[in-house]
């Protein structure tokens, strides 16, 4: 009878792993499937990649430049702005959303990018 438990324990063992196993392979495939979407805000400054924030994340990246200005970039719903800046034209800010990969928002006072890549 003890033979016969430890049997049962050893085969549920087995299953276990191998249920595992296949989860753990959907799993990958899943997340293989998701990146191939996947796009992210790319911040540059002064030609530098400084940042690189999925737009699958909520999420604000500030940044603050070397001549005293600061950036905020907001990431929501997939896309990517220029939410805050305190650079005297603003063009940044007024880019607005920012979702499709090659969409750009420049600063050129701050010489700031965001521009959107995707895969
Ligand atoms: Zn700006």
């Amino acid at each position: 009878m003890f033979g016969c438990d430890k049997m049962n324990r050893q085969d549920w063992i087995l299953i276990a792993c191998i249920l595992l196993a296949a989860f753990g392979l959907a799993l990958c495939t899943a997340r293989y499937a998701s990146r191939r979407e996947e796009r992210w805000a790319v911040i540059e400054q002064d030609g530098r990649e400084i940042g690189r924030l999925s737009l699958q994340e909520e999420r604000e990246f500030c940044i603050t430049c070397s001549a005293g200005g600061t950036h905020c970039v907001r990431i929501a719903d997939g896309q990517a702005r220029v939410e805050e800046a305190d650079c005297p034209d603003l063009i940044c800010v007024h880019q607005g959303w920012l979702s499709r990969v090659g969409d750009t928002a420049v600063c050129l006072p701050h010489r700031i990018v965001v521009r959107i890549e995707g895969e």
